[in-house]
């Protein structure tokens, strides 16, 4: 008897804490539930945000620089690496970052707080020159008053004085000398208040080891609002109908694993985001560095599952889930294969979001030419811009372009 009541006291207390708490599944919902003031938030934009403030936090750590990101970091949070010194970190790869919780928190004061998982490779150097490669899984939680205005795109990489945007090379701690504004619990902009490294792992990425393909049988996650969503986007531009919107997709699809077989990223690079781009040429260097290649032979869609929607101020974003099969095996500098098999096939499903600016329209072309001006695609460089029109295309700005693939098992919706 006691048991139980104790259980329904635990029960209650557990509920009346989510209800402060007041968890939610997005960041768009969190911010409503708040009666944001900021129209601009794009969560496009903010993941690119994360990535970059993720890269800058580990050169800064490298150059002993940390300090001067403090109008980002809390001290709580440039504490979680003091144990790991290092002289230089680079070759920083995030393979998987993922929103595992978003509060909107109404009381004492108004704040989004949200707990952001990542899964990073990297390589240390030591002072002494000794190069040690890492993969670790880190948690970091991030907070920010609702009503503060999101960036625009072009300052999306920039972390500057979140108040006056003066470079913060002479800053020290969260005050700013040019404008004496003092950063603190995401005032300004979002601050990371902790850090939490739960795993670090001392090796390089694995290249010949056999991974079992998880999650592939498991339900793909729909949002419930995407079917309304995808009809919000063909009333904006009907000229853009799924049969061509999966067209462009397949058309990617085909790049992008020819490029991979062959090593050859000229031929996706048009359709990557950069952000995308950098972690497909890091992985292809790390293949060829070790003299090895991976082939997906005979790649092909077999299905393909809307599952998400997006549409904000600045971008369009659809998701889809790909179920798809190839021939995936490994060669060394002989043509011998050393993992993975020749002959069998290997069904795999994978979650993937192409981006396009939201005041484009027109149907997704399958041409493989620069979307704005026709020239060939070999015009495209390495930073995504097309040497005939200088035009820069990789963010989504004329066409779809992929930004993110993830794995079944990382994919939260
Ligand atoms: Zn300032
Ligand atoms: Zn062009």
């Amino acid at each position: 008897m006691q048991a139980a009541r104790r259980r329904e006291r635990e029960r209650k207390q557990a509920q009346a804490q989510a209800r402060r708490r007041n968890n939610h599944s997005s960041i768009e919902s969190a911010l409503r539930a708040l009666g944001s003031k900021d129209t601009n938030f794009s969560r496009v934009l903010f993941e690119d945000f994360l990535y970059a403030l993720y890269a800058e936090v580990q050169a800064a750590r490298g150059k002993g620089t940390l300090d001067a990101l403090g109008s980002y970091l809390a001290e709580g949070a440039i504490a979680a690496y003091s144990p790991y010194p290092a002289a230089e970190v680079r070759d920083v790869v995030i393979g998987a970052m993922r929103f595992e919780a978003v509060v909107a928190q109404s009381k004492p004061v108004r704040r989004i707080e949200l707990v952001v998982g990542f899964e990073v490779n990297y390589t240390e150097v030591s002072a002494e020159g000794e190069e040690q490669s890492f993969w670790v899984s880190e948690k970091w939680r991030l907070v920010r008053d609702p009503d503060v205005k999101s960036r625009p795109p072009e300052k999306t990489r920039l972390f500057g004085c979140p108040n006056c945007g003066a470079p913060q090379d002479k800053s020290i701690g969260s005050k700013c000398p040019y404008c004496g504004a003092v950063a603190s619990t995401g005032e300004l902009d979002w601050t990371v208040f902790s850090i939490d490294i739960e795993a670090r792992e001392p090796r390089g990425p694995m290249l010949t080891g056999t991974t079992e393909e998880v999650g592939t049988d498991l339900p793909t996650i729909v949002a419930p609002d995407t079917k309304s969503k995808w009809s919000a986007l063909t009333e904006k531009d009907p000229d853009l109908r799924w049969s061509s919107w999966k067209a462009r997709v397949e058309a990617i699809f085909q790049a992008f694993h020819e490029g991979w077989s062959s090593q050859n990223l000229a031929l996706v690079r048009p359709y990557l985001s950069d952000h995308l781009f950098q972690s497909q040429h890091y992985w292809i260097d790390t293949y060829r560095k070790q003299k090895l290649r991976n082939i997906t032979e005979d790649a092909r869609i077999i299905s393909i599952d809307l599952a998400r929607v997006l549409s904000d101020a600045h971008y369009d974003a659809v998701t889809v889930r790909i179920f798809a099969s190839c021939r995936d095996y490994t060669v060394d500098g002989d043509g011998k294969v050393v993992a993975g098999s020749e002959t069998k096939e290997r069904a795999y499903s994978e979650y993937w979001t192409l981006i396009r600016g939201a005041e484009r329209r027109g149907t997704p072309r399958v041409d493989p030419v620069c979307p704005n001006c026709g020239a060939p695609n070999a015009k495209i460089n390495m930073s995504g811009a097309c040497s005939h029109c200088k035009a820069h295309i990789t963010a989504g700005e004329f066409d779809w372009v992929l930004s993110r693939i993830e794995q079944d098992e990382v994919y939260r919706g």
